[in-house]
């Protein structure tokens, strides 16, 4: 029995075909274009899972979807996606017409929080926060062995969660947000600052020609002693420290998974965020939560076609 599990990503959409197990059998991906609607993306999405019904036919029995953003999985409809510039689409009842499949639909990072749980931890803790580190920051918790919802399905909006009262501007219209912190956009905003010539720092650091001022690039820096950058790294460490030990307090988990671009630069933020988890009052939770970074890219398509699967055979 194999699930279809699907990643609606603001630039791409990820396609992969999974078995119970998590071995992966098949990929595929679109450009997402949400600027064309989404008619024209389920045409699209329709198009390419009976690409994949071609090859597996059927033993595919589920599809998992996760998409950032407002998601109500209740009635599979996408209720609000900044990146998309999306309201009230729904997504899981016309994909289940066109293919005849079980069809369930998350917010992203709970998707990532379903792959670390069955991937990363092969189900070895009952309670999991996942953390997906990228231009933005998702979470997604599993607790006692299930996915949190929450009342309306938002559970998890742990990049809004303030860690500086009236602090800088966030994408959200707030202020002082953890993403306004260590969200990649941030980091390389306060790098900015602090990194004078920037096309100069680009020559000298980027992996290669064609890269631009990105994150890779910073951690490069960081690695060959770049001051400034060492700098950035280590308040996004105390910054990520601060917000990731009020969610500790609250969920006390037994693993915490960060995972997303970010997380690569785990080297030089990581010593930072530890020392703040180091130095709560109330130590049991901080004493027992074990930090695992995951680097599996493509944990949010991997958790959806398990989490599809889980759903349809329970
Ligand atoms: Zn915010």
């Amino acid at each position: 029995m194999l699930g279809i599990g699907i990643d609606i990503g603001g630039t791409n959409t990820k396609l992969v075909v999974m078995n119970r197990s998590g071995k992966l059998l098949a990929q595929d991906r679109f450009k997402t274009e949400a600027d064309k609607g989404p008619r024209h993306f389920l045409r699209r999405l329709g198009a390419a899972v009976e690409g994949l019904r071609r090859d597996y036919g059927r033993q595919l029995v589920s599809i998992g979807m996760g998409a950032a953003g407002d998601v109500d999985p209740e009635r599979g409809v996408l209720r609000f996606a900044p990146n998309l510039k999306w309201r009230d689409v729904g997504l899981t009842r016309p994909l289940e017409k066109l293919t005849r499949l079980p069809c369930f639909m998350e917010n992203d990072a709970n998707m990532a929080a379903w792959g670390a749980y069955e991937l990363e931890l092969k189900r070895r803790y009952e309670n999991v926060l996942a953390l997906t580190l990228g231009t933005g920051i998702g979470s997604g918790m599993i607790l006692a062995g299930k996915l949190y919802h929450g009342a309306t399905g938002s559970a998890g909006e742990a990049g809004h969660v303030k860690v500086e009262p009236g602090g800088r501007p966030c994408g959200c219209g707030g202020r002082g947000c953890l993403e306004a912190y260590c969200g990649s956009r941030a980091i390389l905003a306060r790098a900015r600052e602090l990194i004078k010539d920037e096309s100069a720092f680009v020559r000298k650091y980027a992996a290669s020609d064609r890269e631009r001022f990105n994150t890779i690039c910073l951690t490069n820096a960081a690695a060959a002693g770049h001051a400034a950058a060492r700098r950035v790294w280590e308040e996004t460490g105390r910054r990520l420290g601060e917000g990731l030990a009020g969610l500790i307090l609250v969920l006390n988990p037994d693993c915490v998974v960060l995972t997303g671009g970010v997380s690569r630069a785990r080297k030089w933020f990581l010593p930072a965020m530890m020392k703040v988890l180091g130095k709560q009052q109330i130590k049991t939770p901080f004493e027992k939560v074990k930090i695992r970074i995951s680097d599996d890219a493509d944990l949010g398509s991997h958790g959806a076609a398990l989490f599809g699967l889980e759903k349809a055979l329970k």
